[in-house]
């Protein structure tokens, strides 16, 4: 009957039609221009026939239908609203077609159906649901929320509140919730769950109900005007930056007493303006980076050699996290160190961490056991020709990492990757002691291992392509994303934060005030502000790397002035850990260090700083972000990391950069490189800092982009 590139028709038994999605050439199904069009003309085809007792709708892939190809988002919704309002119209009248078919239609739902995916289904009279697979809208993820009718069906399926829940969490639903919720109306073993569709479709066709049901379905639904209250209030706090939760909370309440096809233009109405948020560009941004990404691992993993065994060096802070994080992601670990007590505190580290997972039901106890037993605590270099990797986490000292390395060289093979978690020296300075210098790689993890979602692999002058892949392998095998980026001081993430940080050393020099440009930034969307951060990081580490780093890029983040770390370290406060800091911090009762002020910073940083005076919150964010923007820009010309995706990804995961400003470049394409470049003239005074690269300002020119 149709045969397309995406889907086909197939006539069955008994006037009986299957509507099979089945993506041709991939494994996955998804809804792309081509899918939707496809659909429209299995439509009209289905009715053209006009001897159609039931549709069966079905999909051919493990998964029923990821959802819409995300790709072809970044394209559309540069459009004016108008126009993503007329094309989002446009496309939902395939489902609207399908829904309006002059017989009755059940989905079998196979595997996971999301966003669109799970929208198809709603199109349909029925769904049998198999008990493995899930359904789900998670488009606010991407700062959208339902597009392809699916805030119009699922509130008139299975209510408001629910469907609030269902939108505002983008959580997959398994195949019980669903049944639950009247999402579907029956579940099937896998094996059975064709023929329990089939069966289900053919008593339909033999009774007239599903047309009252579709009648339901056409018209208004019940909406508590309470309830949406309470959802409010709820989302409020939190709709600032990512506003689409809300939006999609203010659209249902709006189209709850509308038709069907009112409430679908209300919809395309109000999914062009989300998509014209900065959030969905961001959003949207970061998921096709993280895809991006994705496919680097695997190349990545093509070259790398096979990790079976890894070591250690030092059980400290790093050494102990790291020992703990590959241990849990089942690569066993020897754990090396020149103290008895480092090591019995990184075992004890490693075992409080076990136990937190069986308390809390996420491990069972056996298994705890058997991570803790593949973490072998060793005083000694016994068995060092077993591994595959090592990673040396000792003091930060460059002749004890020397010798170290030269030291372990000589007792593992002659294959072993050797990754150093420096996170101030230059990978070459060490490569150069070894035999192997093309074995020698940079594994910069964050601090807390198993917590930080980033690794830095980085990639000195002779580190083979081999090496880097195999470490970065190693870092995706212990759940961590890593980014490859050449040596250099302060490597990628350090390196972006440190302009950063003296934007707000120099704010605090001409007069500002260091709670006001918290607020500032932590308004803009940083998790927290400057000054917190310090304290959290420790003003002493701190310091003292923003002073190492900014020495290795001469006049552009030379600070000629005595500045308010510096002073907060001589005076031995150091933030959380001595409890003063630019704040001060108290336990509370659960021993969580509170936040506090302190009377007496102001007047400490007095002596140097000039007179308290006011800055507007624009010009506070101003000048901390653009000189982010200017060094990120300098590492994609540089190289540094190779691509755009990889600086913001890494910006996102190792700093917690806002995630609706999508990282810094995707922020400044958001901006327009043409604004950045005007502000950055507007504080030229203030230094190298705020210069734009001739790169940059030809951009702003051509009127170009970094995506
Ligand atoms: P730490 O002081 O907690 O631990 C260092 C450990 O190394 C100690 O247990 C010490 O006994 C051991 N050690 C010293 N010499 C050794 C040797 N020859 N062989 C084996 N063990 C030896 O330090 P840390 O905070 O874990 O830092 C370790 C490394 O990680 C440093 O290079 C540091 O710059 C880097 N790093 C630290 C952080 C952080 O936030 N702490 C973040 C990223 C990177």
């Amino acid at each position: 009957m149709f045969k397309g590139q995406s889907l086909y028709l197939k006539r069955l038994d008994d006037g009986i039609v299957e509507l099979c999605f089945d993506r041709q050439g991939e494994a996955i199904n998804k809804f792309d221009v081509r899918t939707i069009d496809e659909l429209k003309a299995a439509t009209v085809a289905l009715r053209a026939a006009g001897d159609v007792t039931g549709v069966l709708v079905t999909s051919a892939k493990d998964a029923f239908i990821v959802g819409a190809d995300i790709f072809e988002f970044t394209g559309l919704f540069k459009l004016p609203a108008a126009e993503i309002e007329a094309f989002n119209a446009d496309q939902a009248t395939a489902f609207t077609q399908l829904d309006d078919l002059p017989c009755p239609t059940v989905t079998a739902i196979n595997g996971l159906a999301l966003g669109g995916g799970f929208e198809m289904t709603l199109a349909s009279d029925y769904r049998v649901i198999a008990s493995t697979a899930q359904v789900g809208l998670p488009e606010v993820g991407l700062g959208l929320f339902p597009g392809y009718g699916g805030t119009v069906r699922l509130p008139r399926l299975i209510g408001a509140e629910l469907t609030i829940d269902w939108i505002s969490a983008g959580k997959p639903q398994p195949a019980a919730a669903a049944l639950a919720a009247g999402a579907v109306d029956r579940i099937a073993e896998p094996t059975e769950l064709r023929a329990a569709a089939l069966d289900l479709l053919r008593n339909v066709i033999a009774n007239d109900e599903w047309r009252a049901r579709r009648t339901k379905r056409h018209g208004a639904f019940e909406a508590n005007a309470e309830t949406f209250a309470a959802v409010r209030a709820r989302l409020t706090p939190s709709s600032k930056h990512l506003p689409a939760a809300l939006a999609a909370v203010e659209l249902l309440q709006q189209a709850a007493p509308c038709s069907r096809d009112e409430a679908a233009r209300l919809e395309a109405q109000a999914f062009s303006k989300i998509a014209k948020t900065q959030a969905a560009s961001s959003l949207v941004r970061i998921f096709i980076n993280d895809q991006a990404l994705k496919k680097k691992g695997k190349t990545e993993a093509n070259l790398s050699r096979p990790i079976k065994r890894a070591a250690v060096l030092g059980a400290g802070i790093m050494g102990g996290g790291i020992a703990y994080t590959s241990a849990v992601r089942k690569t066993p670990v020897i754990m090396k160190d020149i103290a008895q007590k480092a090591l019995d505190l990184g075992i004890s580290e490693a075992s409080n961490l076990l136990t937190r997972q069986v308390t809390t039901g996420r491990m069972d106890q056996s298994r705890a056991d058997a991570v803790l037993a593949s973490i072998k605590p060793q005083l000694d270099y016994n068995e060092f020709d077993t591994v595959d990797v090592l990673v040396e986490a000792v003091v930060e000292n460059i002749n004890v990492k020397r010798s170290v390395l030269r030291e372990v060289e000589g007792v593992v093979r002659a294959d072993t990757v050797l990754a150093s978690n420096t996170s101030s020296l230059v990978i070459a300075d060490m490569a150069d002691v070894l035999q192997r210098p093309e074995n020698m790689v940079g594994m910069h993890f964050f601090n807390p291992v198993h917590m930080m979602p980033l690794v830095e692999v980085i990639r000195g002058p002779k580190t083979s392509e081999v090496a880097a892949s195999t470490i970065a392998t190693y870092a995706r095998a212990m759940g961590k994303t890593p980014i490859i980026v050449r040596d250099c001081p302060g490597f990628l993430v350090n390196r972006i934060f440190t302009p950063y940080a003296i934007g707000f050393l120099q704010l605090l020099r001409d007069g500002a005030d260091f709670i006001k440009i918290d607020q500032a930034l932590e308004a803009f969307g940083w998790p927290m502000g400057p000054a917190y951060l310090q304290d959290v990081i420790g003003i002493d580490t701190a310091s003292h790397v923003f002073d190492t780093i900014s020495n290795g890029y001469g006049a552009r983040m030379q600070m000629d002035f005595k500045h308010a770390l510096a002073v907060l370290a001589e005076l031995g406060h150091f933030g959380q850990k001595t409890q003063r800091g630019f704040y001060r911090y108290e336990a509370d009762a659960k021993g969580r260090l509170q936040k506090q002020l302190a009377d007496d910073t102001k007047a400490l940083l007095q002596p140097f700083v000039a007179a308290p005076r006011e800055f507007s919150e624009i010009e506070m964010v101003e000048r901390t972000m653009l000189p982010m923007i200017i060094e990120a820009a300098r590492c994609l010309e540089e190289g540094v990391a190779e691509t755009a995706a990889e600086i913001d990804t890494g910006l996102i995961l190792g700093l917690g950069y806002p995630r609706h400003l999508g990282g810094p470049l995707q922020y400044a394409d958001w901006l327009g490189l043409d604004h950045v470049v005007t502000r950055c003239e507007h504080y030229r005074d203030l230094g190298a800092l705020y210069k734009p690269t001739a790169r940059m300002i030809a951009m702003a020119t051509a009127n170009s982009s970094f995506y």
